[in-house]
Parts: C-alpha cells; structure tokens; sequence
C-alpha cells in the first residue's frame, strides 16, 4: 500500500467559529458502509438534495455534519485533509451514491486538489461517487491585503483591493505539512 503525502488544511476562518467547537458537534466518522447506513438511520431526511457538512480527517476519514452546520466544529477544531458539502442519492438497485460533493468550506479553504482524499475516503467505505467536485470553489488568499476571495468565472483579482490573485493556491498562512 502506498502511503501518499497529502496536503492538510489549517482552520482560516472567523475566529469567534472556534466557540462552536464542542464533542456533540464533531462530524460522526464513517469507517464502512455499515457506518454509513447507520448515519442514514439516524440522520432525517437523507434524501434531500440539501447537501451535509462533511470534513476528512487526518485519518483519512470522513466526517458528516447536520446541514449547514460549520466545518470547524465538524472537525472538532482540528486540521482536515477536505471539507466541503455533500449530498446523496439513493437509486433503487445501487443503493446510495455521492449525488454532489464541493469542496465549499470557508472555513478551510481547500484547494481542488483535495478532490484525491475525498474519493480515498469514499471509496474505502464504498461508496459510489462522480469523478471528480461537482461543485469546484478556488480559493486564494490576496498577497497584497491577506484577504481571502473565491475567484469567480476565472477572473483573478482581489474583490477587496483588486491586486492580482496567483494562480496556485496560497491560503495557508503557515507552510503547509509535508
Ligand atoms: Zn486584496
């Protein structure tokens, strides 16, 4: 088995978000199918197309949420290897599958790249899923005035200054873990 060195993605978001990181918020950890289908027991109306929070863990883990909730306390404060929502579907002869996933967290700030641990941790449980984000977010963080932007329609300017935006993700504000 080859152990790949992945990117993790340090918390950036608003400091007061951190007072929302409590134990009966942490995202619940899926391990297996039958984890999933637990989930899915408990959890009201999976069907929807109302995505969840989810994170991945330093484990490599996914990690589910109530909707809407903050990827901070889903991920119990810690680092995450993804973050974003997800939805799912369930077809009557497949059972579930991943209907949409996105990388949307503005609280981590993925780069696209963390698209690799996200099927990692889905296909390790199982789960069916499409091929890539459904719903792709660039983020960059502004070198002039620190501010973070979600580039739009590829245009690369900061909305709060107008510098330029670079074309590599940058968010971290410390090196990142290798
Ligand atoms: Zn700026």
């Amino acid at each position: 088995m080859v152990t790949r060195v992945e990117r993790s993605y340090e918390y950036v978001g608003p400091g007061d978000l951190l007072r929302l990181v409590r134990p009966e918020a942490v995202g619940e950890v899926v391990e297996s199918i039958a984890d999933f289908t637990a989930w899915v027991a408990r959890t009201p109306s999976v069907e929807l197309d109302e995505p969840f929070t989810y994170v991945v863990d330093l484990s490599g883990y996914i990690r589910l949420a109530a909707r809407r909730s903050e990827h901070v306390a889903c991920a119990a404060g810690q680092r995450v290897m993804a973050a974003g929502e997800i939805a799912f579907d369930k077809r009557s002869s497949e059972g579930w599958t991943v209907s949409r996933v996105s990388n949307q967290s503005t609280g981590y700030c993925p780069d696209l790249s963390s698209w690799d641990a996200v099927a990692s941790a889905l296909d390790r449980i199982g789960l069916s899923h499409p091929p890539a984000f459904t719903e792709q977010v660039v983020f960059r963080r502004c070198p002039a005035c620190a501010e973070l932007n979600v580039v739009k329609d590829g245009f690369f300017a900061c909305a709060f200054c107008d510098s330029d935006l670079p074309p590599s993700w940058n968010v971290a504000t410390i090196a990142p873990q290798t």
